[in-house]
């Protein structure tokens, strides 16, 4: 690991005043789950380390009428033990509580999460984010790609790593973010982008830019989250399925789908939501949109597998609805 300065402020305004324009000058740090992996093994090198830890105000879960506010220093495991989130957001629960490891969950945060960088082995191999070879073409197409995209966008074939993020994006949520500018609020489903070379980022925060918070509507949509993993063990799922939806009448009369782990950024499986709108959701509505829900599905020479798991997530996610 390279040398670094270390800075822990007390509050936000003091974080935001040590970040610098360029990643390489600062990287936030939380439960360092994730980013002291990325430090050792030289994938990202910041002149500073500005840790969150002392800034109490991010560490609140606060309910209004209207949303659900998770400030972003909330652990996972304190996100499966809050009884006002357990009783609005099941979907939530269970993806924070699907990250196997006790001292994950214990240490690892909501930003950190929502944050936290791809696990694909070439981009943790130093080959970028794009993953490309000396011939400045993709290496996963033509490599070992058992884990990754079945639905890549452009060169981009890692697949997003965050389990909160398809349950958050499915429940309307958005991030709020923090830079000398003021605040703005992103929606998760937004929060992701594809980036055109190995150096932007693969979300739109900035480096000035602190996730302070979450926030939840607070619109009593049934939700669900269905995760398909290789082994109980300390692993990211292969696909999972998160939906959000409003039943009115005997029939559905809004849906969200969103599939986890099987494209770059948390995908929105807009053909399985028609297939359910208007009609009750029983279990031949159900197996149409798990079918709709892959189609377009471009696996790859390792993945195919992916695209079973993933109609199959859809399923069980719905089927826990009825
Ligand atoms: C064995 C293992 C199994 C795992 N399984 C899963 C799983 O199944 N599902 C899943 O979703 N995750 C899983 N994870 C990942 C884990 O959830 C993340 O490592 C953790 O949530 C990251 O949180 P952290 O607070 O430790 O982040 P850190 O490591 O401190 O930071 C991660 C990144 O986020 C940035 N960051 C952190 N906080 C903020 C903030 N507030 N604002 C802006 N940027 C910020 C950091 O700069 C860094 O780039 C697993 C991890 C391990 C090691």
């Amino acid at each position: 690991m390279r040398p670094f300065e270390y800075a822990s402020p007390a509050t936000v305004q003091e974080a935001i005043d040590l970040l610098g324009p360029t990643w390489n000058d600062a990287e936030l740090l939380a439960g360092g789950t994730d980013l002291l992996s990325l430090m050792k093994d030289d994938v990202v090198a910041p002149k500073r380390v500005v840790s969150l830890r002392r800034i109490t105000s991010l560490k609140r879960i606060e309910v209004t009428p209207t949303v659900v506010r998770i400030g972003a220093l909330v652990t996972m495991e304190e996100l499966t033990q809050a009884p006002e989130v357990a009783a609005k957001f099941p979907s939530l629960v269970i993806a924070a509580g699907g990250v196997t490891s006790p001292q994950i969950r214990h240490h690892g945060t909501v930003g950190g999460d929502l944050c936290q960088r791809p696990r694909c082995w070439y981009f943790r191999a130093g080959y970028g984010i794009l993953a490309t070879g000396a011939d400045g073409q993709p290496l996963v197409p033509r490599g070992d790609n058992r884990y990754h995209a079945i639905f890549p966008e452009g060169n981009a074939y890692y697949v997003c790593p965050s389990s909160l993020a398809p349950a958050l994006a499915a429940l309307e949520a958005s991030v709020v973010l923090q830079s000398p500018e003021g605040e703005r609020r992103v929606p998760v489903e937004e929060f992701y982008r594809i980036p055109r070379t190995n150096e932007e980022r693969e979300y739109v925060r900035q480096p000035r830019e602190v996730l302070v918070a979450v926030e939840i509507p607070n619109t009593g949509l049934k939700n669900a989250t269905y995760e398909i993993r290789q082994r109980q063990l300390l692993d990211w799922p292969l696909a999972t399925a998160s939906v959000a939806l409003r039943v009115d009448g005997g029939k559905v009369v809004s849906a969200r789908v969103f599939l986890g782990h099987v494209a770059p950024r948390p995908y929105r499986a807009t053909a399985a939501e028609a297939t359910l709108m208007g009609a009750p959701l029983d279990e031949e509505r159900i197996a149409a949109a798990a079918r709709a829900a892959v189609q377009g599905a471009r696996p790859l020479s390792g993945n195919q597998y992916k695209v079973q798991l993933a109609a199959t997530a859809v399923k069980r996610a719905l089927s826990s609805l009825i």
